[in-house]
């Protein structure tokens, strides 16, 4: 158990898909040679086969599909007419399925879900690695992976429940998110929450009592992580995708007439989902009854000062 412990908390219900993060991620940290197809930080629709293609299914998680290139030369310079295709023909690949979703009766819904290393409190990877180079830094939770020490044996990319090691064929090595540390240290967010758009992402540490994230996990129990039954404890959480009900059905509580099926919702944030939407309910009823909602004040997080409690002199890494 590392001495603190830093975490995100992610509000689905403002999440735009717009990949902003996504980009911010790309351009800081896999735009090396060797990592076209990784993505540390990605946002996929839901439901949907996910990126990589089926991760959470048993026996699935290993098609990431491949980096896709465009001839624009053809085009721009050499005067052909044909269309702009991307080459080799994409099979799959990030967010593929985006915005599919599914039908509940008549009526279609999806959400966004964008996804990290969980940073896991009893991360699977590390206790897959057999060179020890996978460690969970002691001052601040992170798992980082070692590059020097790492053979490429990528036991850890099938040890991950969540898929989120990457392997990288031109180093040897394999690559993971490290919730932007470098920038942690300097006091600054991690890059896909300063971009974010959506204003979704909270960031702080779990056991600072002042921090949103404590405050949104542990004191009004508002976020859940994904499939919690996998045992690695994520240090990600989410606020479950909060939709009206169907549309016949306004004045209805959205647990009696849900239009996402509150299965699907179990079946990734386990059964306190439920607990969490009625809640979260009952807090917007509040409110618009013109009561005041300390969470709800929480979630819309207007100022970054609200969302993000970053502490380098609490963490205070040795050198
Ligand atoms: S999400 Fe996967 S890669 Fe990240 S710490 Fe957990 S087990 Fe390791
Ligand atoms: S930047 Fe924010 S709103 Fe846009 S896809 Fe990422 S998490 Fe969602």
């Amino acid at each position: 158990m590392s001495k603190h412990q830093y975490a995100m908390v992610m509000d689905l219900n403002k999440c735009l898909g717009c990949q902003t993060c996504t980009i911010a991620c790309k351009k800081l940290w896999t735009d090396r040679d060797g990592t076209g197809y990784m993505y540390w930080n990605n946002v996929e629709t839901r439901p949907g086969l996910g990126y990589p293609r089926q991760w959470d299914r048993i026996g699935g998680g290993y098609d990431y599909g491949h980096a896709w290139e465009y001839d624009y030369e053809q085009r721009l310079f050499e005067g052909r007419r044909k269309p702009v295709m991307p080459f080799p023909e994409p099979q799959s690949g990030v967010n593929w399925d985006e915005d599919v979703g599914g039908m509940n009766g008549s009526e279609n819904y999806f959400f966004y879900l964008p996804r990290i290393c969980n940073h896991c409190t009893y991360p699977a990877c590390l206790e897959a690695c057999p060179r020890k180079a996978i460690y969970k830094r002691e001052e601040d939770g992170i798992v980082v992976l070692d590059q020097d020490r790492c053979q490429g044996y990528r036991y850890c990319i099938q040890a991950c429940p969540y898929k989120k090691i990457y392997f990288n064929e031109v180093a040897g090595k394999s690559e993971k998110c490290i919730f932007c540390y470098p920038r942690l240290e300097k006091g600054e967010v991690n890059a896909c929450a300063a971009q974010c758009p959506g204003r979704l992402r909270f960031v702080g540490l779990l056991d600072d009592p002042e921090s949103p994230v404590h405050k949104l996990v542990l004191v009004h129990k508002m976020a859940l992580p994904l499939y919690p039954e996998r045992g690695t404890q994520p240090n990600v959480f989410y606020v479950p995708p909060f939709n009206p009900p169907k549309r016949e059905n306004y004045g209805k509580s959205i647990l009696e007439d849900p239009r996402l099926p509150l299965d699907y919702l179990v079946q990734l944030f386990g059964p306190e989902v439920k607990g969490v939407i009625s809640q979260l309910e009952a807090e917007l009823k509040k409110a618009q009854e013109g009561g005041k909602s300390e969470v709800l004040q929480l979630l819309i997080g207007r100022d970054a000062e609200v969302r993000y409690r970053i502490r380098p002199e609490l963490v205070q890494i040795k050198a």
